[in-house]
C-alpha cells in the first residue's frame, strides 16, 4: 500500500539536495509528479532544461509524447500514474548522467518505488532500464519483454525522445509495450 505522507516527507527531503554536484546547476529539483498512490510508475531519466524550469518531468516535447502515448494506449492522464526520474536534477547542457550523480540519486528512487509501490514500473530509455535491472544490455535487447523486479511488472520501453527521433517503427514499438502494460495493469500478461 502506498505511504503517502512519507512520499511528501521524502520530497520535502529531495528538495533540499545537496548530494552530488547536479545540486548547484539546478533550477529547482525535480522529484515527480502525479498520483502517489498510482498503481503504474514510469521512470525516466533526468530533467531537461523545460523540467528544470518547471519542477516537472516531461514537460517539454518527449512528455508530449508521453502523455499522448499514455492517453491513447493506456487510457490515462499524467495524473492518474506517476513519473519520475533517475536522477533529480537537471544535469548540465542536457548531458547523460554520471554514474556517482546516479547512484548518488538512487535512494530516493527507490524510496518512491516503496513509498508508491506500484504493480508496474515501465523504465524509459537505457539509463532507467539499466539501474533497475541492473543490467547492462541496451534498451533495443531488452524491450518488448516484461521483467519481475522485487515483486513487480517491469516493462522496458524506449524514451520518448528516442521515438520522436527514431519515426513510425519505434513509435510501433512503444505503443506495444504500453499495450503490454495495460494488460499488465488489468491483471492479465
Ligand atoms: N527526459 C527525461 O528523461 N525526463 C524528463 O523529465 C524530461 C526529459
Amino acid at each position: 500500500m502506498a505511504d503517502v505522507a512519507a512520499l511528501d516527507r521524502l520530497r520535502t527531503t529531495a528538495l533540499a539536495c545537496t548530494r552530488c554536484p547536479l545540486a548547484e546547476g539546478r533550477t529547482q529539483v525535480v522529484f515527480g509528479v502525479g498520483n502517489p498512490e498510482a498503481d503504474l510508475l514510469f521512470v525516466g531519466e533526468g530533467p531537461g532544461r523545460e523540467e528544470d524550469l518547471a519542477g516537472e518531468p516531461f514537460v517539454g516535447r518527449s512528455g508530449k509524447l508521453l502523455d499522448r502515448l499514455m492517453w491513447e494506449e493506456l487510457g490515462l492522464t499524467r495524473g492518474e500514474c506517476y513519473i519520475a526520474n533517475v536522477v533529480k536534477c537537471r544535469p548540465p547542457n542536457n548531458r547523460d548522467p554520471a554514474p556517482a550523480e546516479i547512484e548518488s540519486c538512487r535512494p530516493y528512487l527507490e524510496e518512491q518505488i516503496q513509498l508508491i509501490d506500484p504493480s508496474v514500473i515501465v523504465t524509459l530509455g537505457n539509463f532507467a532500464t539499466k539501474l533497475l535491472l541492473a543490467s547492462p544490455r541496451g534498451i533495443r535487447e531488452l524491450r518488448g519483454q516484461v521483467f519481475e523486479r522485487g515483486g513487480r511488472h517491469l516493462v522496458p520501453t524506449y524514451h520518448p525522445a528516442y521515438v520522436l527521433r527514431g519515426g513510425g517503427e519505434a513509435m510501433a514499438e512503444m505503443r506495444a509495450d504500453l499495450v503490454r502494460a495495460k494488460r499488465l495493469l488489468a491483471g492479465r500478461s
